[in-house]
């Protein structure tokens, strides 16, 4: 996982090409030194990561960070570790950078069957319930930046775009364009959102094509070119309609494509169209970020900040944390050490689930991992 850093160097960034040496622990520290046999240079192997430079122990590091990806607040977390909150959010900052590098690391490529797409309102609770009228409380928060904007394969629970921004055609754009980015090429997967009518727009940009209508009479000019949805595209909405904050009704409507053909991508999962699996996740999030789940008073209150805690919760939630209806029964259970009772499922995470890698990670391992500057390529 170790590359040369040093910017004249021409295996910088390039991975398993055997130019590096290890060269002990400098002088007894904790991290050890590589030496690169081409540019002569030398680096730690926390070189591009959080722990570079830093004298605060990494174990102290990690354990703050995962108590903010488990939910806990800015301010509860600098009381628990005794840590400054400034600090604390110094810390954090500097992650998410990093995280957000890993992220775009993994998530590339990706063959996608299926997408739930969502919006969830990141301070709705700072109205009182029945204070305001839903539709008040709708309308002040459609021109606020606080939405949450997710995108996630219900199959793998595989969270592939997390974005904040007003809720607007501009960033159901700017969502869409991020899922295009990382799916593979090709990749058209079956969309399911709610019944916010900016999705068609932008999946019409992002999957459509220019087709030439066929000329009507023998003479006279050609009609002009059409954009129209990719064959592919499949796009269905769940609409709810509420009274009184409940649900009262629910519809399904089919925008691009056949009811057949997106009831049989469906049928392979035995579901229907639904908006379920991102629904659930919009819970987790708002669990787990706490700038979100409650009435905003922590120090990260600004868009950046909340930026910052949503992209720990993404890696976190592919990466780290186990998911419970992913879990894969074992050939055989397998002993555990001591008296428990024996093994019977092999955790699992999203990233697992959707092919790209193989292990659980602690999130020591993710926040000790040098991102390379591009992608390797792949040897299979
Ligand atoms: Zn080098």
């Amino acid at each position: 996982m170790h590359f040369c850093p040093q910017s004249d160097c021409a295996y910088r960034g390039w991975l398993k090409l055997g130019n590096l040496r290890a060269n002990g622990h400098p002088n007894g520290g904790p991290w050890r030194q590589f030496y690169c046999t081409s540019c002569k240079g030398y680096f730690l192997e926390t070189h591009g990561t959080l722990f570079h430079g830093k004298q605060a122990a990494v174990e102290r590091i990690v354990r703050v960070l995962a108590c903010l990806a488990e939910g806990l607040g800015i301010r509860a977390t600098s009381r628990v570790f005794e840590v400054d909150a400034n600090t604390v959010l110094q810390w954090l900052v500097e992650a998410a950078e990093q995280l957000r590098a890993f992220a775009a690391y993994f998530l590339c490529e990706l063959h996608l069957e299926q997408l739930q797409l969502d919006e969830v309102y990141a301070v709705l609770r700072a109205f009182k319930a029945g204070a305001i009228s839903d539709k008040e409380a709708i309308k002040r928060l459609e021109r606020s930046p606080c939405w949450v904007w997710t995108a996630m394969d219900p199959a793998s629970k595989l969270l592939v775009v997390v974005d904040i921004g007003s809720r607007t055609l501009a960033m159901a754009q700017r969502v869409v364009h991020q899922v295009t980015e990382v799916v593979a090429p090709g990749c058209v997967p079956l969309f399911l959102t709610d019944g916010l009518k900016d999705y068609a727009t932008a999946l019409l940009t992002h999957y459509g094509y220019w087709r030439q209508p066929e000329r009507r009479q023998d003479k006279g000019p050609m009609p002009k070119p059409r954009w129209m949805p990719l064959p592919a595209l499949r796009y269905a909405q769940v609409v709810k309609s509420y009274r009184r904050r409940r649900i009262v009704g629910v519809k399904h409507r089919v925008v691009f494509g056949s009811w057949l053909a997106i009831e049989q991508v469906l049928a392979t999962c035995g579901w229907t169209i639904n908006t379920a699996f991102v629904e659930r996740l919009n819970l987790d999030i708002r669990q787990r970020v706490a700038a979100i789940g409650r009435r905003v008073n922590t120090v990260c209150q600004g868009e950046a900040g909340l930026r910052d805690q949503l992209t720990l919760f993404q890696v976190y939630h592919n990466f780290v944390f186990p998911h419970a209806s992913l879990r894969q029964a074992c050939a055989e259970p397998m002993a555990t050490a001591g008296r428990g009772s024996a093994k019977r499922w092999r955790p699992c995470t999203p990233a697992m689930a959707a092919g790209l890698t193989d292990h659980v990670w602690s999130l020591k391992e993710v926040l000790l991992y040098r991102v390379p500057p591009w992608p390797q390529p792949q040897v299979r």
